[in-house]
């Protein structure tokens, strides 16, 4: 494949095709004389000196039409590399945007690809790529160019080099030049590539192409003088020419779809080039008024373009002796654009000021995706990984293939599978965030509706609502996956920020309650001390854990002041739970095992006396109660009662007990009942009558003190045997 090889004189004229300020000549002159003699005695495996290299890379610009700037930028792009010229004197002899350009396109070119042998080697390089092309388009276009060129020559490379070299051209430029359209470095670049990774197959395919050529060529001239008379008698501008499909993609065809050589349908393809839209549909309606179109093959790229910007109508009609044609119709605008893209569109006009600012933001609004391949590029903290971030544009970017509309006729891609929601992020976060419906084609569908291309889309929203975990079981893109992910975790944060709050709060509350300063208490180095205890291990999980209830204040607060109380009840529960029981005395005549010195009182509601069936009831900071285990008081809170016995070594000392006598009223009847209780040795403490005159009952309440309850039993016993006593009964409060 030999070329032509522009000197600076060529680059010259082909940039004074456009260029005519004579400020922007001189410095396409200067850049030229500054790499020629920059690289002055360099050389490049073919033997050609090294300017040769950047004459090419400034004329396929020029060629272009790009401005000035990244054609000085072509000529200088291997000088930092190269040369040893560093950015800073190259923005002191030019300029700091010139300099800029030459640092990011020698970025990119540092790095090296090693191929498929280490994925995750291999997506952390082209990362840096993307990441080094993404900030200014020019520096994609310089690099495209820059590699179109050193693949016209990589015959002079090692054959490793070659391999590598086609690898990685065909697995990252090749989609990038696609993705922006720019359709004859993508072409060439495959080739090239295919070349050499497939030499077999390459020359076989184009042996295939080459048997036929005549016969071909003979059906397309005979299809192009027919058109083109049926297009002349009817007064529409035209240019036609039958084009070649290039070789790699009657492979990609071959091995993609399954299918023979003879088998591809659109081997036969004619291109019309015409003034006007309407001009475009015209000839549309005249070749299938004359030809039979296959059904399905009808492409209005012109109503709807591809994402890159590409327009255009084609068809598939049948010809004569069945020969099958493909045709593509469009205007001149549309054939620069898709052959060039955002070159073509971005074509340097004179006299305008070039911002590449806007240049760069007026890209990203005509190429969605490339505002999300920005975007991906510069947040790196969002990607787990280098090939989770190669996946990511893998799919959102290179594999879109669901194209779908916004009411207003924006044409949004999404990968297969893409849901609603993905839509909703890809037009704005907040309508991610805020998304409640979906109508789709004019029909309220679930948000997880897999959409289809021509779907027209809109989403309901509503302020104050959340993203859903559920979304992320369908989302397909990882734009709307981050986006939500953000969003949920920085709820949860927000969430555990406020349990820390309430946690802080209870604690705080309950030391101040106790009396204990909350500040000397509230100390992180004091409570780290504590975590153990309670089976956490950071402040955020403890204070999560008194939010919620599920770490009892109390017990925090005895921990962290090291409270060392008799009435301590958390040392009780404790103590129980571990079954450590070394027996204690108490002063009552009580045993609590496992307790040491703890606060024991008797209940004043049941007063048991030595011998009753009783329970320690675990009170709140009052230590333990002993009740008789029959008071109704203590039946709905078993959960808090731990054994208690009376001491068998029964200590000298008397219970209080309450009575109530009931009895028939007569005379004497309190003379009898305090003789009945002295005889019995017990001691009174009080007596208290009362008469009720209608139903003429007395009820006397009695306090007395007895050593153990067969005494009281005795006594009870004894004041029934009185004349016209009703009942005798221990009294519960
Ligand atoms: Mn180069």
């Amino acid at each position: 494949m030999e070329h032509f090889n522009p000197g600076i004189e060529d680059v010259m004229n082909e940039a004074k095709k456009y260029i005519h300020d004579q400020k922007d000549i001189a410095l396409l002159e200067k850049a030229a004389n500054y790499a020629a003699n920059h690289h002055a005695g360099q050389f490049r495996k073919s033997g050609d000196p090294y300017i040769i290299h950047l004459t090419n890379v400034a004329f396929i610009l020029a060629t272009m039409h790009v401005g000035p700037v990244t054609i000085a930028a072509g000529f200088l792009h291997d000088v930092i590399e190269d040369c040893g010229v560093t950015h800073d004197e190259l923005a002191a002899d030019f300029s700091e945007e010139i300099a800029d350009l030459v640092e990011a396109v020698t970025k990119v070119g540092t790095l090296e690809y090693k191929g498929k042998d280490d994925p995750e080697y291999q997506a952390a390089n082209h990362r840096k790529i993307f990441i080094a092309m993404a900030k200014d388009v020019r520096v994609i276009i310089i690099k495209l160019v820059d590699r179109l060129h050193n693949m016209r020559t990589l015959q002079y490379q090692s054959e490793t080099s070659q391999r590598r070299i086609a690898a990685e051209t065909l697995d990252v430029y090749a989609p990038i030049a696609h993705r922006l359209g720019i359709s004859s470095i993508k072409n060439e670049l495959e080739d090239l590539s295919f070349l050499y990774l497939n030499r077999e197959e390459y020359y076989h395919i184009a042996g295939l192409v080459e048997a036929k050529k005549s016969e071909r060529d003979n059906a397309v001239n005979q299809m192009i003088q027919d058109i083109s008379s049926m297009l002349e008698k009817n007064h529409i501008p035209f240019r036609i020419f039958g084009r070649s499909k290039h070789l790699y993609s009657i492979y990609k065809k071959m091995v993609t779809k399954h299918k023979r050589f003879d088998e591809i349908l659109d081997l036969l393809a004619i291109r019309i080039i015409t003034k006007t839209e309407l001009n475009c549909y015209e000839i549309l309606g005249y070749i299938h008024a004359t030809y039979k179109p296959i059904p399905g093959r009808l492409k209005d790229y012109i109503a709807v373009p591809k994402t890159n910007m590409y327009q255009s109508l084609h068809t598939t009609i049948i010809g004569e002796d069945g020969k099958i044609f493909e045709v593509q119709i469009r205007t001149e605008d549309m054939d620069a654009i898709a052959e060039q893209g955002v070159a073509a569109h971005w074509r340097y006009k004179e006299g305008t000021k070039y911002d590449a600012k806007a240049e760069q933001r007026e890209i990203e609004n005509k190429l969605s995706w490339f505002k999300n391949f920005a975007v991906y590029s510069e947040d790196e903290s969002e990607h787990d990984s280098a090939s989770e971030y190669m996946a990511t544009l893998q799919r959102d970017v290179f594999e879109a293939n669901v194209y779908v509309m916004t009411p207003k006729g924006r044409v949004i891609d999404l990968p297969n599978g893409a849901t609603p929601i993905d839509f909703a992020y890809r037009i704005h976060t907040d309508v991610g965030h805020t998304a409640v419906g979906a109508i789709v084609n004019d029909a309220m569908v679930p948000l997880n509706t897999e959409l289809h291309t021509g779907d027209v889309v809109q989403i309901k929203t509503m302020k104050n609502t959340g993203p859903s975990e559920d979304w992320l079981k369908f989302v397909k893109t990882n734009q709307a996956r981050n986006k939500i992910r953000n969003y949920l975790q920085k709820k949860e944060t927000e969430k555990k920020e406020e349990n820390i709050r309430d946690g802080e709060k209870i604690l705080a509350d309950e030391l101040r309650k106790r009396g204990f300063d909350v500040k000397e208490y509230m100390d992180k180095k004091k409570l780290e001390n504590v975590y153990k205890e309670f089976r956490v291990s950071n402040y955020v999980d403890f204070m999560y854990g008194l939010a919620v209830k599920s770490i009892n204040p109390t017990i925090v607060c005895e921990k962290l002041t090291n409270q060392k109380r008799s009435l301590h009840e958390a040392e009780v529960l404790t103590r129980v739970l571990n079954k450590e029981v070394p027996k204690r005395n108490s002063k009552l005549g009580l045993i609590v095992p496992g307790i040491e010195s703890m606060k024991m009182t008797i209940a004043h509601c049941c007063l048991p006396v030595y011998g009753d069936h009783i329970a320690g009831y675990i009170s709140k900071g009052d230590g333990v109660k002993v009740h008789r285990s029959t008071c109704p008081n203590i039946q709905s809170v078993k959960n808090r009662l731990i054994d208690v016995y009376w001491d068998e070594q029964k200590a000298d000392r008397y219970y209080d007990s309450d009575l109530v006598v009931v009895a028939r009223d007569r005379s004497f009847l309190l003379t009898d009942i305090v003789t009945v209780v002295s005889q019995c040795k017990v001691t009174i403490e009080s007596v208290n009558a009362q008469v009720n005159h209608e139903s003429l009952t007395s009820t006397i309440k009695l306090s007395v003190r007895v050593q153990d309850l067969e005494q009281l039993t005795n006594l009870m016993a004894n004041i029934r045997k009185i004349e016209s006593v009703l009942f005798v009964e221990r009294t519960l409060h």
